[in-house]
């Protein structure tokens, strides 16, 4: 099977469509025909060179589309489902079996190694030269890719595929870590520091459990404005030379209850934890990269504040996907006011927006739906 495929050549390098042989799946797996694929901080922390994966690779690990084809032992699924591609996970490992995929002890294997499950095969071919994928089990930047049944969630026909392709790991991220981990309640304040996408479904997860203030901290003063018509009651630029004082001063008591870190920046942590009330929580969800350091002043924490951090919204997948869809097309998350859109061949400039500011979610148009 033919595919078109965004490849990185080299790392820090330039993507290029190219065409591609793609693999027939394994018994777990299915092939499917991508249609939008969200595009998220990992996919250039892997450009950059942060994880194993070589290059020439594929990325793109929010991927939604319809099944073409089943391994011969998946019966979850069937061709023609519409479906959308998450966090995959072993099923197998200690965490897995506690109930804690987003902790699979093989997450870094199946997420990263570049090779499928099996460990050893590959997705992609072109001619002799190794092309590596498989990039979270779903290598989503590709017209047609493999994934993991495991990984793979069926949605409704009639939603649109090019706003769920933001949903699997961005907004499954941000909602999860309010609606899974801070479990706040009605009348708790929240403060969201950073509003990416992962900020967002944190703020409009923490509207939906009625936290009341609701802050948001951002250095994009248009990012505050579409806080503040998103549930946002107040905003602070995170320029403001009093940040800490103000935002304390805004979430009354005192100190904020929750707050979530999504921007991935030690200044942001810091602050999200000196605003914080005693017994409140700072959670870091924020994709920071491997040597950056924070620091903390002690005393802050020993007022019984908790600060930790959750991956992929601590969900499982299976079931917190779909609800978060229905709440989507309920009309309470309001994703597709975060969604810009772009060509699979505009992939350099979408990602170029996203670094810049300009768009909180990048999603390429992949395949017709
Ligand atoms: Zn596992
Ligand atoms: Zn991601």
């Amino acid at each position: 099977m033919q595919a078109n495929a965004a490849v990185m050549p080299v790392r820090h390098g330039r993507w290029a469509i190219e065409t591609v042989e793609v693999a027939e799946p394994g018994p777990k797996e299915v092939l499917v025909r991508v249609v939008a694929s969200g595009i998220c901080q990992t996919d250039v922390h892997a450009r950059d060179g942060f994880f194993p994966i070589p290059c020439p690779a594929v990325y793109g690990h929010e991927g939604a589309g319809v099944v073409e084809r089943l391994g011969s032992a998946v019966t979850s699924l069937a061709p023609g489902d519409h479906v959308i591609m998450a966090n995959p996970s072993c099923g197998e490992c200690p965490d897995c079996l506690d109930g804690f995929e987003t902790y699979c002890a093989n997450a870094p294997k199946l997420k990263q190694s570049g090779y499928r499950s099996d460990g050893t095969s590959l997705t992609f071919s072109r001619g002799n030269e190794p092309l590596y994928g498989s990039f979270f089990q779903q290598s989503s930047f590709s017209s047609y890719t493999l994934a993991t049944a495991r990984s793979t969630i069926r949605v409704p026909k009639d939603a649109p595929l090019d706003v769920l392709a933001a949903f699997p790991c961005g907004v499954n991220t941000g909602a999860g870590a309010v609606l899974n981990v801070l479990k706040p309640n009605p009348g708790d304040s929240y403060v969201a520091f950073g509003t990416g996408t992962v900020g967002f479904a944190g703020l409009l997860a923490a509207k939906l459990s009625g936290c009341d203030p609701i802050i948001a901290v951002d250095m994009f003063d248009d990012r505050l404005a579409l806080a503040r018509s998103l549930g946002a009651t107040q905003t602070v630029n995170a320029k403001h030379p009093q940040l800490v004082d103000e935002v304390r001063r805004l979430a009354g008591k005192r100190g904020a209850k929750y707050c979530l870190e999504a921007a991935g920046v030690p200044e942001a942590l810091r602050a999200a934890v000196e605003v914080l009330a005693p017994r409140g929580t700072a959670c870091l969800v924020g994709s920071a990269r491997s040597g950056v350091d924070v620091s903390l002043e002690m005393r802050t924490i020993q007022q019984g504040r908790i600060v930790r951090g959750c991956v992929q919204g601590e969900s499982h997948i299976q079931q917190f996907l779909p609800r978060l869809i229905e709440l989507y097309r309920a009309g309470q998350l309001p994703i597709e006011r975060l969604v810009r859109h772009y060509e699979h061949a505009q992939i350099n400039e979408a990602v170029a927006d996203m670094l810049a500011g300009k768009t909180i979610k990048a999603v390429l148009r992949i395949g017709n739906a």
